[in-house]
């Protein structure tokens, strides 16, 4: 290389930017500003309001349901076993929890491709509990404008009593939300009567606790922080975007050059666009955003945004939809919202669609033909072959026997694979009570000329007395010694 021929490009300082000299500090901690979102009302809100009901009456209602004498969800860990109505679930089933994550996975990637966070500004717990904890807020301290008033103010009893009712209340949410949740893995109403009685295990108190803090600290304090900083989602969503997903946009087109204006002005006439710059967009925003900056990563698609600006715009006359669900061709192309719907059906989501229905097509079958006979069969390694007597050969097992069914069953067990293989000493038929297991010994025989000395392939068969479709085979080995 030329060394002639190298440029010297002269550094210039930069005006107005101060140097940063070796002892001044950098902060790598952003300071939160307080958000104070003010309340919205419109299509989108009692969409939010809906599935915030929803989801509660759900998870708050659904541990004291009852099925069959017993609690209809409940997720018993120390007995290794998962009731969700009807359904009982045991730890060979794991394939199922697999088969669940699958589809909410897919579902998450369906719902992103189609209209970005959906899940987040509409059922994620992190929304759902800012809303409930916000609502309590106003409630107590007011309307925006006046909760700003009262944390500006200095310290006085109206303010005392005022956030003294509002932590009593968000804590006494937070404690029934903790309670509610140890609920789904033990005895809701057990639990209620040993907490009156002081009398909860540790690790029941704990996760009370723990859930009750995480509920108080991540809905009344953290909020928006816990989406901004904290969640995962948040930072990869973005790639399951494509120019087609509807995103909460702000049509530039239309509401630029900005200006406030009264309503009788002609817009037009006065150059400006339908923006009045009132920045109720911003003020509702639950994440401080302005959305007219365009697509952020703190936008959890909340839409508090169109309902506040579509207020607006019924005020001043203009048409809604300033600020909308669009995708990124849709503004580019002016396309129609019919044109832009049409999108959702593109090759994208219609594989993700398949995918989706076809896993779940396949689990619901799986689980409607579901055995409800499991059988594990472990070899007594301590004894590997006997003679039991002169010419009878024994190889001994242990046999467990899961009846996931909700009633009590009668097995039989048999042995297949040799010339003369019998069961022996085992006091037959076998009660297994209802969602129940029982280990028992077994022990099986044969003649010792039967076959060749060595392993040999057999199949141990369990079969429901009172309902021949109910049945299972294993395969094990028995082994014939050399004589
Ligand atoms: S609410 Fe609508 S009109 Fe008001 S500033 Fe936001 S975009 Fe402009
Ligand atoms: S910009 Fe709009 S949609 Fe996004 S978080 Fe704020 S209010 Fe919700």
């Amino acid at each position: 290389m030329n060394t002639t021929d190298t440029k010297t490009i002269p550094i210039q300082p930069v005006p107005n930017v101060p140097a940063i000299e070796a002892d001044d500090e950098v902060g790598l901690y952003e300071i939160r500003k307080k958000i104070y979102p003010r309340s919205v009302t419109g299509k989108f809100a009692n969409w939010r309001v809906g599935l915030v009901i929803v989801t509660q009456v759900i998870f708050y209602g659904l541990p004291w349901l009852y099925w069959n004498d017993r609690q209809a969800v409940l997720f018993d860990l120390a007995a290794r076993k998962f009731y969700i109505f009807g359904l009982v679930f045991w730890p060979q089933d794991v394939i199922y929890l697999t088969v669940l994550l699958i589809l909410s996975a897919l579902s998450l990637f369906l719902f992103t491709a189609v209209a970005g966070r959906l899940w987040c500004g509409f059922a994620c717990p992190q929304t759902v509990y800012t809303e409930i904890f916000l609502w309590i807020e106003r409630k107590i301290e007011g309307e925006r404008a006046a909760r700003m008033r009262l944390d500006a103010m200095p310290h006085s009893l109206e303010k005392l009593v005022k956030k003294t009712l509002k932590h009593a209340a968000w804590i006494a949410l937070a404690v029934w939300t903790g309670y509610t949740f140890v609920g789904y893995f033990t005895s809701i109403r057990d639990l209620g009567f040993r907490a009156i009685q002081w009398d909860l295990g540790g690790w029941e108190t704990f996760w009370i606790v723990f859930y009750a803090l995480a509920t108080y600290g991540n809905a009344g304090w953290m909020r928006e922080q816990v989406c901004k900083y904290m969640c995962p989602y948040a930072r990869f969503q973005s790639v399951m975007f494509d120019r087609d997903t509807l995103v909460i946009a702000y049509d530039r087109e239309r509401g630029d050059p900005r200006g406030s204006r009264s309503r009788k002005v002609d817009a037009k006439a006065a150059g400006l666009g339908d923006c009045i710059d009132c920045s109720i967009c911003v003020q509702v925003c639950p994440t401080g955003i302005d959305i007219r900056k365009g697509l952020q990563y703190e936008c959890i698609g909340c839409a508090a945004c169109i309902d506040g600006c579509d207020k607006v715009m019924d005020k001043m006359g203009y048409p809604r939809g300033l600020i909308r669900y669009a995708s990124e061709n849709a503004l580019a192309q002016h396309a129609t919202g019919s044109a832009m719907l049409r999108r959702i059906f593109r090759p994208r989501t219609l594989l993700y669609t398949a995918l989706l229905l076809s896993i779940a097509t396949a689990a619901g079958v799986s689980l409607y033909l579901r055995n409800p006979l499991k059988m594990d069969v472990i070899r007594d390694r301590g004894a590997l072959a006997r003679e039991a007597a002169p010419g009878i050969i024994e190889n001994v097992y242990r046999i467990q026997i899961m009846n996931t069914d909700e009633k009590p069953r009668t097995f039989r067990v048999s042995a297949e694979g040799l010339p003369g293989l019998a069961v022996a000493d085992l006091a037959q038929p076998i009660d297994v009570g209802a969602a129940a297991t029982r280990l028992l010994p077994l022990r099986l025989q044969v003649p010792a000329d039967a076959a060749a000395p060595g392993p040999h392939r057999i199949e141990i068969l369990i079969e429901a007395v009172d309902d021949n479709t109910i049945s299972r085979r294993e395969k094990s080995t028995f082994i014939l010694p050399n004589p």
